[in-house]
């Protein structure tokens, strides 16, 4: 007895609609895609109750005739790709020709739309309930295509049964339609929330692409926190690049990051300001999470988030999107490449950012310099409310947003290694006649110091914290790392030499970091089973009990390494210990001191973080003052 069947059409698109079809915000998502592939001038969303009741979405696009209309509620009917080959280098957002017919088949569907170019006056509707098709007529409708879909999963109670709340689902919603915005800067988006105008977003014109981006993230969030512009484009050296005759052709293909990213001591505890584009899709994918990280590298701390919108521009050939079925998350050809591109890329903006405005600074302050009072993040200083922005030139950084810093002891464990340079980033990070003057660039004078740790200094823009510490730790890490890179260990040889005995766990941890203490100055030599020599330590520490020093310093190395085991500590993790370490222990500085700190921190790649990413500056312009004594609204 014969007993495979081919399943009736509207079954085939309901199992369909389970992977497309997720939640109201697959809905959203799958409409808005269509709409942005039809070109729209803008596209307006409305849903009611979480989009469970309603999801309407309409654009002044391109329109469809009554025809293919009906057509593209049909499965695999789509207008955007037509050959399999199609597939190894989609320029649009849909290509399945899934989307349509699976939700067609999951709820009460009107799709109205009239060609933009057709001769007819008239546009097509087609009501379909639950995958049947009820009617087809004529309707009266502007060029465009309105798609409403309404009682979704209104024939699957199961699924019904699995959304969550409404505010949850029309979180969803929000956050993608967020990352359709950031992506088309130059569409004009709507979005209606039962019955409130969420958003009402004018098409940004301008042409440049970090300009018009950072107004539609200026129209999302109202105020800005600092960024620092992206753009690095180059060669992408894959290793791997082979066609389908198993041909391998080196590094043809091209690859553009840019975009904006948060100033160092920017950052956020999740991961939801991060927005990764490739090819102007929004994706999920943990290589760039990782570049993103490691181009960051100390400029973070552990536990946080960069804030970012990047964009990857790449040859759709170098790049799968049809791993996931909403197309949510790509593969690269090359991950590894990739990353290495997109970390340089990140790490050049950040070390830019002070670099490139770096004027030389006076030790007095003068006054009246032309300089805009836009400060560096004033973290602790958090206000009820924000100044008011004036509109940023080009490639300059905005006004800061306060962000609540979390203070943490301990180092990300699994820092990352830092990678080979790419050849040829041609990075145009920021743009030096930026009016808005980096805190170390502009004169800074100290007034004193407060609870023997925090410096407090003046400049002609308000008032300037220090966290000495912090700051003591970037130099010292610096000035370390750069030795170590150069070959040298600066160290100083113990008079009398010490003995230390650690327990079997903690003897086989030491012997993992060994050649990193040894490389960083820290002299230490096996002297038996679980006994450790130690004949030196690096100039700056200043400890009177060089064991006593030793032994916290493994035990906090302990503790950055918990999840990794010792071998996979990094140096620069090693260093990073190392410095905290010498630096608790010292004593409090006194006046040149502190003036020749703030001379060295000045010096600095990446002055605004201590090694583990916490700020070594904040400051509070005389107009946050103002305001806090109520001179000021
Ligand atoms: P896909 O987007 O993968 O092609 P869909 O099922 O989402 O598949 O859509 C099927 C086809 O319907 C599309 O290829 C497109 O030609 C047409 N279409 C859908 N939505 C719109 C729209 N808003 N404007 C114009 N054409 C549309
Ligand atoms: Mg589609």
């Amino acid at each position: 007895m014969n007993r495979i069947r081919l399943l009736p059409e509207h079954v085939a698109n309901q199992i369909a609609a389970g992977e497309v079809v997720e939640r109201p915000a697959s809905v959203v998502k799958e409409l808005v895609e269509n709409s942005l592939d039809a070109k729209p001038t803008r596209v307006s969303v409305e849903i009611q109750a979480g989009g469970r009741s309603l999801i309407r979405v309409t654009d002044d696009g391109m329109g469809m005739s009554r025809d293919d209309a009906l057509l593209s509620l049909e499965r695999h009917a789509t207008s955007k790709i037509q050959r399999a080959e199609d597939l190894q280098s989609i320029a649009t957002m849909g290509f399945r020709g899934e989307a349509l017919p699976s939700i067609a088949s999951v709820s009460r569907f009107t799709l109205t739309t009239r060609e933009q170019d057709g001769d007819s006056p008239e546009g097509a509707q087609v009501i379909i309930n639950g995958g049947k098709i009820i009617e087809v007529k004529a309707a009266g409708s502007a060029p465009g295509t309105s798609v409403e879909v309404r009682s979704l999963f209104f024939n699957l109670p199961a699924r019904r049964k699995f959304l969550r709340s409404e505010e949850t689902e029309s979180a969803h919603i929000q956050h993608y339609l967020t990352l359709a915005a950031l992506a088309h800067a130059d569409v004009a988006f709507t979005f209606v929330k039962d019955g409130r105008t969420v958003w009402q977003l004018s098409a940004v014109k301008s042409n440049a692409g970090i300009d018009s981006v950072r107004e539609r993230m200026r129209q999302l969030a109202g105020t800005l926190p600092q960024l620092i512009a992206v753009d690095a484009s180059g060669p992408l050296h894959e290793q791997f690049a082979a066609d389908e005759t198993g041909h391998t052709d080196g590094s043809k293909s091209d690859v553009r990051v840019w975009g904006l990213i948060g100033a160092p001591g920017v950052a956020r505890s999740t991961r939801e300001d991060q927005h990764l584009f490739v090819n102007r899709r929004p994706v999920e994918n943990r290589t760039l999470n990782h570049a993103l990280l490691e181009g960051y590298h100390t400029a973070l701390m552990k536990g946080r988030f960069p804030v970012c919108c990047l964009f990857i521009e790449i040859d759709p050939a170098a790049v799968d999107v049809n791993i996931h079925p909403a197309k949510r998350e790509v593969k690269f050809r090359d991950e590894r490449a990739v990353r290495r591109f997109v970390t340089e890329a990140v790490k050049e903006a950040l070390l830019g950012f002070h670099r490139a405005s770096a004027s030389p600074p006076q030790p007095v302050v003068q006054k009246a310099q032309n300089e805009v009072a836009q400060p560096i993040s004033s973290p602790e200083l958090r206000l009820p409310e924000l100044p008011p922005i004036t509109p940023a030139p080009p490639q300059s950084i905005t006004a800061p947003l306060p962000l609540a810093f979390r203070r943490e002891s301990e180092e990300r464990a699994q820092a990352a290694r830092p990678v080979p340079a790419i050849s040829n980033p041609q990075s145009s990070i920021l743009n030096p006649q930026s009016p808005v003057t980096p805190l170390l660039s502009v004169p800074l004078r100290i007034v004193g110091v407060i609870g023997k740790l925090y410096v407090v200094l003046e400049s002609d823009r308000g008032l300037v914290l220090l966290d000495q510490h912090a700051a003591h730790e970037r130099i010292l890490f610096e000035q370390m790392m750069e030795r170590t890179e150069r070959g040298e260990v600066a160290s100083q040889r113990l008079l009398l030499p010490e003995t230390i005995e650690l327990s079997p766990r903690d003897a086989t941890f030491v012997r993992g970091i060994l050649n990193a203490l040894t490389r960083l100055g820290v002299g230490l030599s096996e002297f038996g089973e679980r006994t450790f020599l130690l004949d030196a330590l690096p100039p700056f520490v200043k400890s009177t009990e060089p064991r006593g020093f030793v032994l916290g310093l493994i035990d906090e190395l302990k503790a950055a390494g918990e999840q990794v085991n010792s071998m996979r500590l990094g140096e620069h993790v090693v260093a990073k210990t190392v410095c905290r370490h010498a630096v608790k222990a010292n004593d409090p500085l006194d006046g040149p001191e502190l003036e020749n700190l703030l001379q060295d921190l000045r010096h600095c790649a990446m002055p605004y973080t201590c090694p583990h990413g916490r700020p070594t500056l904040i400051e509070m312009n005389f107009r946050e003052l103002e305001k806090k004594f109520g001179r000021a609204q």
